[in-house]
């Protein structure tokens, strides 16, 4: 199976990616520079004027390069991480104070050159972080998370220019700007929401940062939970419905009494709105490994579903107390068992599933057939392959076409007179009403087909769905 896809969007990009990735060409020509810039001046007077002030620049961890350093405006974050001194433990704007300091006892004349505005490096990021901690708690102020990952967004012009200059003044090995920032805005925040985890995959609430506008937007990612639902009346869809005649708009008509809904209710209704009230999501999204026709019940261990529910403010969840709850209202209705956690993985795989079916189904027709004739031949169809043509009743939302599907066997033939009842399983995707009736001939072989006369359905049960 594909790895967990719940983080498939675009923040992941803008995230911490780790220590220096870029490799510096000029490293290792640093301790020398003064040395080769002499040799080479004469030799090299094409040289790219840009290669050419590289070389002229003094670099960390040398006296001259600091002091170069703090003359372009490098504030006391920046100087802590480009020094190249730095003493593990220690927070950076203290490192970067104490080089500061250093340089001035040599030389009280060092500071930063009259036209500077701002840190070249960061551009004064670092001296916003209180700001930037402030907006990130407020943006989730009231939510219950615990996992959280932080992504960045820089300008790209901002990215090269920092790469420019931390590859001619930074003392080799020095951090990424990102994830020293990103570090930065993690223990500022850390230090405010007490009990957060920061993770690098799979959170709870996914903030991003803009260092342009320095706006904090922060995603709360939707909470899964899977279990089984069996359906014990018929009339229901398994989701909401719109009204055919104001298809849900406008607060509904006289025909859907307002509600917007063609059914009164939905698996998905009955399921997902108390799990929306109790953890106070937004919205929410019903998956099902397959669905039963509205007409049909979904009996036996039930339907595997995943509830998707979108945005919420809380996560610590009574299972049991819920599912109680939900089955108390849906009483005689709906019933789910097995409520846990899940994941957007899991929408995929139940999505994916081909899962054997079995039906009960029974029906009526007229014949004049022997029990034992009339038994042996609908026992024929098991194990037999059945071509079916999409059937009338879907075929203004199928292609029309063919489709293979194995009736895998037949069991517990009972015929009462007129009405006749059978289980039967059979592969994923096989039409089991038309198994029966035949679609005027979309099918076959079919109970029809085989009995010489027409039947009608009564009814339809899901009796197990073999999966998991
Ligand atoms: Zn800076
Ligand atoms: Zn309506």
């Amino acid at each position: 199976m594909a790895p967990d896809s719940e983080e498939d969007d675009d923040w992941t990009k803008y995230a911490d990616t780790g220590y220096a990735t870029s490799y510096d060409p000029w490293a290792d020509l640093v301790p020398t520079t003064e040395i080769e810039e002499e040799e080479f001046d004469d030799d090299f007077d094409e040289f790219d004027d840009v290669e050419q002030s590289r070389r002229d620049v003094p670099r960390c961890p040398a006296p001259s390069g600091i002091e170069h350093a703090i003359r372009i405006g490098t504030c006391n974050h920046c100087l802590g991480r480009i020094a190249g001194v730095r003493i593990a433990g220690d927070p950076l704007q203290e490192v970067g104070g104490r080089v500061r300091d250093q340089a001035l006892q040599r030389d009280p004349d060092v500071k930063p050159n009259d036209d500077i505005e701002c840190c070249p490096f960061c551009e004064n990021l670092f001296l916003e972080l209180d700001i930037i901690a402030n907006r990130i708690v407020s943006s989730v102020e009231g939510i219950e998370f615990s996992k959280v990952q932080l992504g960045i967004h820089f300008s790209k012009d901002h990215v090269a220019a920092e790469e420019v200059l931390r590859s001619t003044v930074a003392a080799t090995g020095c951090r990424p700007l990102k994830a020293t920032l990103s570090d930065a805005i993690q223990s500022t925040v850390a230090e405010r929401l007490p009990g957060i985890n920061w993770v690098k995959e799979r959170p709870e609430v996914m903030l991003l940062f803009d260092t342009l506008t320095l706006g904090v937007n922060a995603d709360i990612r939707a909470l899964f939970l899977y279990g089984r639902y069996r359906k014990l009346e018929r009339g229901i869809p398994q989701t909401r419905w719109p009204c055919r005649a104001c298809r849900g708009r406008d607060g509904g008509c006289e025909s859907c009494n307002g509600t917007g809904q063609q059914y009164p209710h939905s698996i998905q209704s009955l399921v997902c709105e108390p799990l929306i009230e109790s953890i106070g999501a937004s919205s929410d999204a019903f998956h099902g490994m397959g669905r039963e026709d509205i007409d049909v019940r979904c009996l036996g261990d039930g339907r595997p579903f995943v509830a998707e529910l979108k945005s919420p403010t809380r996560r610590t969840l009574d299972l049991e107390k819920l599912m109680n709850s939900i089955n108390k209202a849906a009483k005689n209705r709906i019933e789910i068992h097995g409520l846990r956690h899940s994941n957007r993985a899991e929408v995929s795989r139940i999505k994916e599933t081909q899962a054997e079916k079995s039906y009960t189904i029974r029906f009526t027709c007229e014949h004049e057939l022997a029990d034992e004739e009339l038994t042996n031949r609908i026992q024929s169809l098991s194990g037999q392959v059945l071509e079916q043509q999409t059937p009338q009743r879907v075929a203004h939302r199928r292609a029309d076409k063919i489709r293979k599907r194995k009736v895998v066997s037949i069991e517990n033939i009972l015929i009462e007179d007129q009405e006749i009842q059978f289980d039967v399983r059979c592969e994923s995707g096989t039409y089991v009403k038309e198994l029966v009736h035949s679609d005027e001939g979309r099918t076959n072989p079919s109970v029809a087909g085989l009995l010489e006369t027409d039947c009608e359905v009564i009814s339809l049960d899901v009796k197990d769905i073999h999966a998991d």
